[in-house]
């Protein structure tokens, strides 16, 4: 009994530690608001990079043409060809091609990656134009989305800052990304020029605007977790010297580094962080994404173990990281079964727990349901601050496009958003919605929608380069 009463108290402590009333998501707005406005304002201002992305127009759905793809951004990476028809949401046709990353070029040179990269790009060509006269070809232009810290030069060049996710070609790092790959086009014999060097949040924003022209922001929430959104010119301050012709710029937030002393934090969330390889760096993330939120739930079940038996004698599986991944997680959190049949098993298979009580089970999804919905109702406090840095929140803060004295309707806001975590565990997604009308109050939340695209970081990446094309 006493054994009971003390996960009772564990249980507790990260109940209360992970609350997110109204109130406190509101101070998380404020605070993603105000970074945003310190990023903008200085290099290194803010956690928040806010990095340019020169890209100053988004596809409007007059593109008309077939343009290619290159979608780089962890262990596989995928050639597109895309038809686009000329009008809104024409994209004629599509192909995809998906390759592995071979192991050994994670961490081999940038030569013998790009070298790799050019000869499928040059197969996957062939194949598409089928043998038809090179001549009849005009020249064929490519949107490259590198879903790594890049610090952009100009639309269609920048520099590596760091590699993430595994790679470690050290040779790459400070260099021109879109020089290399040209490089390795030619030697490949492959006549074709990079347009746009995008990122996935930036190429999810194309594609939302190519489909829906109200579209003002992207999210996504993956495995990882990033934004990018349409900022006005003028508000950036640290731009000025940069010709901007449109007078607005995407911007890449790179939100998952956010931080404020806002955020509920947990000795969990310390311990991974301390833990991790990036210690002190991703801390939104951390709290979020899908790679993290099955982490934190193992981290709670293992002090559970510790502090009591109600677990049998603690499973030696529960000390390795990242084995309970979000679909698990989520396979748990959703299990509706009167037995709780899924989370028998996953406790089973996954961390060798057998013979655990109708109670403990429950006690599990009490867990899940705690971790998912703070990470759920975070992420609708970042989309509220960027909302509220545009003037879309309903407060009348922002210049554009807000509700003002001449406007009183407010205005139709859509945010792009994509990744697993949100489109595959429901109960995440209904969080999210549910916070994202408490923040901003069901008269203006009514004007805000997230729409789910579809391979952003592939096709969108094809349409900013037929946006950014050099016949257009
Ligand atoms: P990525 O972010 O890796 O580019 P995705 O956008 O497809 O790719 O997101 C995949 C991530 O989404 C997984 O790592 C996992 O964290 C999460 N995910 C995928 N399916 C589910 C699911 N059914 N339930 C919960 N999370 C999921």
């Amino acid at each position: 009994r006493r054994k009971w009463k003390r996960v009772v108290g564990v249980l507790k402590e990260l109940e209360e530690a992970c609350e997110t009333p109204v109130g406190r998501l509101r101070q998380v707005v404020d605070a993603m608001a105000v970074e945003m406005h310190a990023g903008l304002a200085s290099e290194g201002g803010s956690k928040l990079k806010m990095l340019l992305t020169f890209v100053d127009h988004l596809p409007t759905g007059s593109e008309i043409g077939t343009y290619y793809a290159l979608d780089f951004g962890g262990t596989n990476f995928r050639v597109l060809r895309v038809q686009l028809g000329g009008r809104r949401s024409s994209i004629l046709s599509q192909d995809v091609e998906q390759r592995p990353i071979p192991q050994h070029l994670m961490t081999s040179t940038s030569e013998d990656l790009f070298d790799f990269i050019a000869s499928t790009l040059k197969q996957f060509v062939e194949k598409e134009e089928n043998g038809s006269e090179p001549s009849s070809v005009r020249a064929r232009e490519l949107g490259l989305t590198f879903s790594f810290p890049v610090r952009q030069l100009s639309i269609h060049s920048g520099i590596l800052i760091k590699w993430t996710k595994g790679f470690a070609i050290e040779d790459m790092v400070g260099k021109e990304v879109v020089g290399l790959l040209e490089a390795a086009l030619v030697r490949s014999g492959l006549d074709m020029r990079a347009a746009v060097l995008v990122n996935d949040a930036v190429g999810t924003l194309a594609l939302g605007h190519y489909d829906d022209a109200d579209t003002v922001a992207a999210v996504i929430i993956g495995t990882g977790t990033n934004a990018c959104y349409l900022e006005r010119a003028d508000a950036i301050i640290k731009c000025q010297g940069h010709l901007i012709t449109s007078g607005c710029m995407a911007v890449n937030m790179e939100w998952g580094n956010f931080w404020s002393s806002h955020l509920p934090r947990t000795s969990y969330d310390i311990d991974l962080d301390l833990e991790s390889p990036n210690p002190n760096d991703q801390g939104f993330e951390k709290m979020i994404s899908g790679i993290y939120l099955g982490d934190i739930v193992r981290r709670v079940i293992l002090r559970m173990s510790q502090e009591s038996d109600i677990f049998g004698p603690v499973s030696s599986r529960l000390s390795i990281p990242f084995i309970l991944q979000a679909p698990l997680l989520a396979a748990m959190h959703e299990d509706d079964s009167p037995e709780l049949k899924e989370v028998d098993k996953i406790l089973k298979e996954t961390l060798e727990i057998s013979e655990v009580s109708l109670k403990v089970r429950k006690l599990v999804v009490r867990i899940c349901d705690v971790v998912t919905r703070r990470a759920a109702r975070l992420a609708a406090a970042g989309i509220g601050g960027i909302l509220k840095k545009i003037g879309r929140d309903g407060s009348g803060g922002g210049v554009a496009g807000g509700r003002s004295r001449s406007d009183p309707e407010m205005r139709r806001t859509v945010v792009a958003i994509e990744g697993g975590l949100y489109t595959s565990y429901m109960m995440f997604r209904e969080y999210l919605h549910e916070a994202l009308n408490e923040i901003l109050g069901e008269d203006v939340a009514q004007h805000v929608i997230l729409k789910v695209t579809e391979d952003g970081s592939g096709i969108g990446g094809a349409l900013l380069a037929a946006a950014n094309s050099s016949s257009s």
